[in-house]
């Protein structure tokens, strides 16, 4: 047992030694949002030699909501995963109100950024825990008023200890469109200013999909919005459009303007409608 232990013990300090691949300043100063503008100017980014984004242009006003559609592998997640510095970008800016990314404290903006993904992680913990991830000083109240919020209240009174009820690997299992629900409410609860949201393209019952609509509607309500978008909800209601290709953008405008465009879009909508088998080549 000793020996294993070392041998892990090693692989934890190694681990630990790895530089992180971002640079980053330990004094630099928080993120001060007001408006929550966000600026993406001439960005360009690859993850190792090849060109993954490139010279991408766009803003979003404050409480507005940009929908990034396009083929898969176009970029789009790539693009968000930017503002949350997940990578740095290699040419450009992206900035919120005003402050690049680069120079705030990466604590301070995770914090004014939420991001609510297409599968939520669930931690083994309670479900209770799982809400207030991250905002480990929030009241029960708190919690369930966030809950409630996210259409997550009522299945989670019917589960065995409700807020307390074990969950995650060896927990009880919760359905993907309740993973969803917890995730909104953590991030109700988190109250970020900017949120970044992966929509689900997974198929739920029209029930379900009523409940997260709903509780897609509290979270996005007066929020700087960036999405990966497949709601058609969430796409009329988006200020902004940008249809990526290849890492570029090649439409960008409403939902409307867009169509009567007939471009990728236009066909793009139209396979996702079902009026179209599959993108006409050009
Ligand atoms: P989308 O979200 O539009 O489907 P992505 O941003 O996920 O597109 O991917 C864009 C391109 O970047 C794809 O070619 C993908 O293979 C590549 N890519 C995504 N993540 C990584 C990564 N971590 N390392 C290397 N290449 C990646």
């Amino acid at each position: 047992m000793y020996q294993q232990a070392v041998a892990s013990a090693e692989r934890v300090f190694g681990l630990m030694d790895e530089p992180s691949g971002l640079d980053t300043d330990d004094d630099a100063p928080d993120l001060s949002v007001s408006d929550a503008v966000v600026e993406y100017e001439n960005v360009t980014f690859g993850y190792d030699e090849e060109t993954i984004i490139e010279d991408v242009s766009f803003d979003v006003g404050g409480g507005e909501t940009l929908a990034l559609v396009g083929p898969t592998g176009a970029g789009k997640s790539t693009i968000l995963k930017l503002l949350l510095r997940l990578y740095d970008v290699d040419e450009g800016t992206i900035s919120i109100d005003g402050q690049d990314v680069r120079e705030v404290s990466i604590s301070s903006l995770r914090t004014s950024v939420g991001y609510v993904s297409q599968e939520t992680f669930l931690f083994a913990g309670t479900v209770g825990e799982n809400i207030a991830y991250g905002s480990f000083d929030a009241t029960r109240e708190e919690v369930i008023e966030a809950a409630k919020a996210a259409q997550a209240h009522e299945f989670i009174e019917e589960l065995p200890d409700g807020y307390d009820t074990e969950v995650g690997e060896r927990g009880v299992k919760l359905s993907g469109g309740q993973r969803q629900r917890v995730g909104i409410a953590r991030v109700l609860l988190q109250d970020p200013e900017v949120l970044i949201l992966d929509e689900a393209t997974s198929d739920v019952d029209t029930e379900t999909e009523l409940r997260i609509q709903e509780s897609l509607d509290a979270l996005l309500a007066d929020r700087t919005v960036l999405a990966i978008a497949h709601r058609l909800s969430t796409i009329k209601n988006a200020e902004t459009i940008l249809v990526l290709e290849d890492g570029r953008v090649v439409e960008r405008g409403t939902h409307g303007e867009l169509l009567a465009e007939d471009g990728l879009y236009a066909d793009l909508w139209g396979v996702q409608a079902g009026m179209l088998e599959e993108i006409p080549t050009r």
